[in-house]
């Protein structure tokens, strides 16, 4: 499975011919290498809430771009349907669903939005099971997550500030019982947290912190 941290929550992940992104915000995010027109190929799109740096934009041009599924909370879905996705997913928090062939959860975030209410996702990829919570803060409930899914790696905000920070950030990580984890939306901007060193400290030594620059790709 590779995945590449576009940057901020926005990442990209390919497993076994499968691509999928999650809140791909390119469009006006600082720290992003690509545009949308460089994504050429994906099959199912998750956007977590219409807050504008999670990329709801950009996730229907893409799914129009590419044919992909767009996945979000029921009321974004609907208007991604209303701009003209063909293919779009509207669930809410404990559903599961599946889109090319792929498994999906949509779970509980602590986090205000636009319209609906924030979810994050935990989706079964073919080799992997992932989880995105979005933008969110620490809550009991991953415990139940844990328990439920085998999440094998979770991308965690660790920013601060409209987020979990570092301390909350490693907490998540114990509840939801997961080795692996990638720390996103932070230093995008300058109010929030600008490094993983202590929320890799804090994580302690048995976690694999695989903190990414943007636009940079590892093979898991
Ligand atoms: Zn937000």
């Amino acid at each position: 499975m590779k995945i590449n941290w576009i940057g901020h929550s926005a990442i990209l992940i390919e497993d076994q011919g499968k691509t999928i992104l999650i809140d791909p915000w390119i469009t006006g995010n600082p720290v992003a290498k690509i545009k949308v027109e460089d994504i050429k190929k994906a099959d199912v799109v998750f956007v977590s809430h219409g807050h504008g740096d999670h990329g709801f934009d950009d996730a229907v041009l893409i799914c129009k771009n590419t044919g992909a599924t767009f996945v979000s909370i029921f009321e974004l879905a609907n208007e991604a349907k209303g701009k003209g996705v063909e293919k779009v997913i509207g669930g809410n928090v404990g559903g599961t669903a599946k889109a090319s062939d792929i498994e999906f959860v949509f779970t509980t975030a602590t986090h205000s939005t636009t319209v609906g209410v924030a979810i994050g996702f935990v989706i079964k990829l073919p080799s992997f099971t992932i989880f995105h919570p979005g933008d969110t803060g620490l809550f009991m409930d991953m415990k139940l997550l844990g328990e439920l899914y085998d999440i094998d790696l979770a991308f965690l905000p660790i920013g601060s500030l409209y987020t979990m920070g570092p301390l909350e950030a490693a907490k998540a990580l114990e509840l939801l019982n997961c080795p692996k984890v990638v720390p996103i939306h932070y230093k995008t901007f300058p109010v929030l947290v600008q490094d993983a060193e202590e929320f890799k400290k804090i994580a302690g030594p048995m976690v694999d912190v695989i903190a990414l620059e943007p636009g940079e790709e590892k093979e898991i």
